[in-house]
């Protein structure tokens, strides 16, 4: 494949347009369709054989039949909007919401189908960009992918997080909370339970009963008129935790936190919309050995090594090694003023294919 030495100039400018071309189609989780199209494409463009599997990964085999390899980068991104957005140059920088988080990661493994493509590798490895690794996607797509395909080691690449290794992940449960009352006037009905006091109060005692876990109610929505006492309100929290234990126990604190001390008349729904396995991952030692290795040998510093959710969080729970990586550093993930680094690029993509390179070479279970 590659020697071990960073990418030149007009390769890192390929990938920096690649994130940018991506970027600019929208993906939200559940509509990564265009961008799973804009991937496939290019992957016929290289010669190589993609498929959409039935949730919507494009899969794409190179090197024969028999257990894989994967290398996954997700499609989705955390903004809703179906409206094109296209990224900004400006310098050194790409700016976009997604450019990073996964624009990039998706563009570096275009890299390694071009590597592939050329000087095929000695085993078989499933490039995949997969669905759903955001929000509520709950890893569809890298669970649908460990359930249909045999994979001996995975591979996530994300475009932020060249200075770190993801070596086990991140436990998280998401939960939605909703709140049903009779409603009514705020003046002639005053005194009527509002759902959405009722959801306010429940999520003031939920965040104080989530910790050691750490929490964050993301959405919160509900009533329909500022005159108008709430029928309805609901939040969706997120709960998330390296030690996949302290989820189930908060889950439970939580669940209780919500129920008590509802005014009469008002009715709860606690639903568990998501769930993560998480956790360290022995199986993956010898993995992120080569990950480090792979690192150095472009001139990387030692990573910080470190618990992430990931597409390799859905590996971990099945004991298949896994470990992310990152291609480049920036900031604002999950922003709209969400920008990454493009230089630092050539380091983190070429410790993507050194990576790939030295488990292809490994042997053995
Ligand atoms: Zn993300």
């Amino acid at each position: 494949m590659v020697p071990d030495a960073p990418l030149p100039a007009e390769e890192v400018e390929r990938i920096a347009a690649d994130a940018a071309w991506l970027c600019g189609i929208p993906a939200p989780t559940g509509h990564e369709a265009a961008r799973a199209a804009a991937v496939r494409n290019r992957l016929v463009e290289l010669g190589l054989e993609p498929h959409l599997d039935a949730v919507g990964n494009v899969v794409c085999r190179v090197g024969g039949d028999g257990p894989a390899l994967a290398v996954c980068a997700h499609l989705d991104t955390v903004f809703p909007g179906l409206e094109p957005a296209p990224p900004v140059r400006d310098g050194a920088r790409l700016a976009g919401p997604g450019a990073g988080d996964n624009a990039l990661g998706v563009a570096a493994l275009l890299l390694v189908a071009r590597a592939l493509a050329t000087d095929p590798p000695s085993q078989p490895v499933l490039l995949v960009a997969t669905v759903g690794e955001e929000g509520l996607g709950d890893l569809r797509g890298a669970r649908h992918l460990l359930e249909t395909e045999s994979v001996r080691a995975l591979i996530a690449v994300e475009g932020h997080g060249i200075d770190s290794l993801a070596v086990g992940g991140v436990a998280s449960a998401r939960v939605r909370i909703r709140m049903s009352g009779p409603g009514g006037h705020s003046w002639s009905d005053q005194g009527q339970p509002s759902a959405v006091h009722a959801l306010v109060a429940a999520a003031e005692r939920v965040l104080a009963a989530a910790p050691p876990c750490v929490a964050n109610v993301g959405v919160i929505e509900g009533g329909t008129a500022v005159n108008a006492i709430a029928e309805r309100a609901q939040l969706l929290l997120d709960l998330r935790s390296g030690d996949p234990d302290q989820v189930g126990h908060a889950l439970a604190r939580v669940e209780r936190a919500a129920r008590v001390a509802l005014p009469d008349g008002m009715a709860v729904e606690f639903e568990v919309v998501g769930r993560r396995p998480g956790g360290a991952a022995p199986e993956s030692a010898g993995l992120v050995e080569l990950a480090r290795r792979a690192r150095s040998a472009v001139g990387l510093g030692a990573a910080d090594e470190q618990l992430a959710s990931t597409d390799a969080n859905a590996a971990i729970a099945r004991g298949v090694p896994a470990v992310g990586i990152g291609v480049s550093r920036g900031e604002d993930a999950h922003t709209e003023h969400e920008w990454i680094a493009v230089p630092p690029i050539a380091h983190g993509a070429a410790a993507l294919l050194g990576l790939v390179r030295r488990a292809d070479e490994q042997r053995g279970p």
